[in-house]
């Protein structure tokens, strides 16, 4: 059995075109939704993200900055632009680049952006909210996922869903969002102490591990849901996901591929919550 592929950059692209009517809808109130990315030191990685990140915005007629910071800035230099943003009517969204170099607090740098604005889902108002099961912004790539079982149709009542990885950004949000659609959830992580009992019975499983290839065909069960959330560059340059892909796909019902599956979903759900965000201001 070969898995169905859920495609990630094809409806990240679906997704896109859509939200282009919405910001014109807004733009031609007034509320041209504006997302404003805070970057803090010069790494690369993060530098690649966030220029996706604007020119995401952009190609969709939203307006978006990038507001760079050299690494040894102060907290309080990067704490006083949030509160101006916070206060400033064209700017939808904020959203600081993690990681933050040593020197910064990254919590209290959250905490001090706008709960309304925290297009990121990261402020804690925001977590308790998707918490008790009733989100105002839910963290992207956790809320890309639920898009890609939507579009493969994956009812999650009643599923035995596995995630392994328990981070903030990923793991925890993604097992919050499982609950709250009904699925049974597990949440593994590192001291874990038998992966593989957990994984074989899930009908859902999301890996959110940061490993090349962790999770192995041997792994999943049959006819599964395979998500595999990892992005991993290989000593060739070459990127990779989570899954090996090539074992998992020969067992699983339906898989995610890298590149092109939970990675452009990621900045289209960044996308969607800035204009949720603008909605909301306008009273849409
Ligand atoms: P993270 O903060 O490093 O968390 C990794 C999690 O995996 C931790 O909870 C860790 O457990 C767990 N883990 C590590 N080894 C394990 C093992 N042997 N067995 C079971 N669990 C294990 O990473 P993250 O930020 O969640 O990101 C995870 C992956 O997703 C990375 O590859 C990242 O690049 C990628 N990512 C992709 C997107 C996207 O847009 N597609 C967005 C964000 C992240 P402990 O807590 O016990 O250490």
């Amino acid at each position: 059995m070969t898995a169905q592929i859920i495609d990630g950059k094809a409806l990240a692209e679906e997704l896109r075109q859509s939200f282009k009517a919405r910001v014109e809808a807004l733009a031609a109130k007034g509320h041209r939704p504006g997302l404003v990315v805070i970057l803090v030191g010069e790494d690369p990685a993060s530098e690649v993200y966030v220029r996706n990140k604007v020119n995401g915005c952009l190609a969709i007629g939203m307006h978006s900055e990038k507001i760079t910071y050299d690494a040894a800035v102060d907290q309080t230099t990067v704490l006083k632009k949030i509160a101006e943003l916070n206060a400033d009517p064209n700017i939808h969204g904020i959203l600081v680049q993690l990681p933050l170099p040593k020197h910064f607090d990254e919590e209290a740098v959250l905490e001090a952006i706008a709960a309304e604005k925290d297009v990121d889902g990261f402020h804690a108002e925001n977590v308790g909210a998707l918490a008790q099961g009733n989100p105002r912004f839910i963290p992207c790539t956790p809320y890309g996922v639920m898009k890609m079982f939507e579009k493969g149709n994956v009812d999650l009542t009643g599923q035995e869903a596995v995630v392994i990885g328990r981070s903030n950004i990923v793991g925890k949000p993604m097992a919050l969002l499982l609950i709250n659609a009904g699925a049974t959830v597990t949440v593994c992580n590192s001291r874990t102490k038998d992966l593989l009992a957990h994984t074989r019975r899930a009908d859902i499983l999301v890996a959110a591990v940061g490993k090349p290839r962790f999770v192995t065909a041997d792994m999943v069960k049959p006819g599964a849901v395979v998500i595999d959330v990892g992005i991993n560059r290989l000593p060739d340059g070459k990127l990779c996901g989570d899954v090996d892909f090539d074992g998992c796909k020969e067992v699983a019902g339906q898989i995610t591929p890298v590149p092109g599956g939970v990675g452009p979903m990621t900045i289209t759900m960044l996308l969607a919550n800035t204009i949720e965000a603008a909605e909301r201001k306008a009273g849409l």
